[in-house]
């Protein structure tokens, strides 16, 4: 194993709202270790696990808080926005009616306007009547009495005479009543132009009440429009808080997982070493010295190997301290139920189950040597008893942490009561 792997490693720095995440996370010592020592980093995973999960709890406080605040911002809203198509609905109406006004006025100033044409006209008419009566009296006067002689003269009696001057008192006459039925027509316009100006006025001060009515309504609008707004941009805003504070809380999560699998890792270093740890390891069985590969099939295969791994693809290792087989049918794992072999002769150690490890087995070969089979289905071997090398001791299975049936096989030399998690194809091949 070459590959270097920091001990440490520091997670992002988020400032938002105050809280400042630092996760360090210990990285699980593979080999040679006390059993004190281990528990010591476990305990420490799990300190700092807790304080990444009340972080991620006051986050999602946070987050819950600023639910409800966007919840009550968007009814309020809401209510507004009904309230403005109330105002809305209503001012269209308004403004039909001042339409409606607006066309009575256009009618009414028209006809005001040719009842004032015709009055100007009637008044023109009078002034020239006027004009031509003064004239021709005019004329008349100054030809003075000549005239009048010569119509006296020129009649050659009296009846001729009288005759010339009703002819005269007759046009006046007829100019008078012209005058006197055109003042009679412009006394009717004028008071009629004096209805319509009423009129007029009258709508007008209608129209003008709709306006005051639909400005009053206007500044409603505007005051609920700008209160929307307000609405609007506090949601924005919660909204974009909520974007980081999800964005943190999933990097909670992800650091929370990652030390999750850690932690596992660590369960079962611990528990492995619970179970060997009180054996001194120094028991001696006669063995011929060689391991066998303990699944008995020539279609089994390594699923995973001994080394750092980067489990989720993000520069994360974990240290796999065994080898994982499985067996294969044409590219299908059928491991399920698969016979298990002691690798070695020797007494059954421990046997048990734990959440990592599912169904475990140890076996003590001496000379400090053991072998463990993990995951299984059944075990049909006692805590105590002996068994052969190449003795059916357990049923492959996928009790425990795992993602499908197969049996992690480690192997194991304790010194000095220090388990050492030895690469298991230094003592066995697979056959193929
Ligand atoms: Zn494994």
């Amino acid at each position: 194993m070459n590959k270097h792997v920091a001990g440490f490693k520091r997670a992002a720095v988020f400032v938002l709202c105050m809280v400042i995440v630092a996760v360090s996370g210990v990285f699980p010592q593979a080999r040679a270790q006390t059993l004190e020592g281990l528990k010591d980093d476990y305990n420490k995973l799990q300190q700092e696990m807790e304080e990444n999960r009340n972080k991620l709890e006051q986050i999602q406080s946070q987050m819950a808080s600023n639910e409800d605040k966007l919840i009550i911002l968007s009814e309020q809203a809401e209510a507004i926005g009904g309230q403005l198509d109330n105002l809305n609905s209503q001012i269209n109406l308004l403004n039909k009616d001042i339409a409606v006004y607006d066309k009575e006025i256009a009618a009414l100033d028209k006809k005001i306007e040719d009842t004032q044409a015709k009055i100007t006209k009637a008044k023109d008419e009078i002034d020239e009547t006027q004009a031509l009566i003064s004239e021709r009296l005019r004329a008349t006067y100054m030809a003075g009495s000549a005239s009048w002689i010569e119509i006296i003269l020129e009649s050659d009696d009296i009846s001729s005479l009288l005759l010339r001057m009703q002819l005269l008192a007759s046009v006046t006459e007829n100019d008078n009543a012209l005058i006197d039925r055109l003042k009679e027509e412009t006394k009717k316009l004028e008071t009629l132009k004096k209805g319509l100006d009423e009129d007029r006025a009258e709508v007008d001060s209608k129209r003008a009440v709709l306006l005051d009515k639909k400005s009053e309504l206007d500044k409603k609008a505007n005051a609920l429009t700008s209160k929307q707004n307000e609405f609007n941009a506090n949601y924005r805003e919660i909204s974009n808080i909520m974007t980081k504070l999800d964005k943190n809380s999933n990097a909670y999560k992800t650091e929370l997982a990652k030390q999750q699998r850690q932690k596992e890792a660590f369960e079962r270093q611990i528990e492995q070493m619970v179970a060997n740890g009180s054996q001194s390891g120094d028991n001696d069985y006669s063995n011929d010295g060689v391991m066998m590969w303990p699944v008995p099939y020539k279609n089994s295969y390594i699923s995973a190997g001994y080394g750092y791994y980067d489990p989720e693809d993000d520069g994360t290792y974990t240290f796999h301290s065994a080898i994982d087989i499985v067996v294969r049918e044409n590219g299908v794992n059928v491991s399920q139920g698969k016979k298990l072999v002691a690798a070695q002769s020797g007494k059954v150690l421990t046997r048990g189950y734990s959440n990592v490890g599912g169904n475990y087995l140890t076996i003590d070969h001496g000379d400090g040597y053991r072998t463990y089979y993990g995951h299984c289905s059944k075990i049909i071997v006692s805590q105590g008893e002996y068994v052969e090398k190449g003795e059916t001791i357990a049923y492959m299975g996928a009790t425990g942490y795992v993602t499908g049936p197969h049996v992690h096989f480690q192997v194991m030399k304790v010194v000095n009561g220090s388990v050492q998690k030895l690469n298991p194809l230094d003592f066995v091949n697979p056959p193929n």
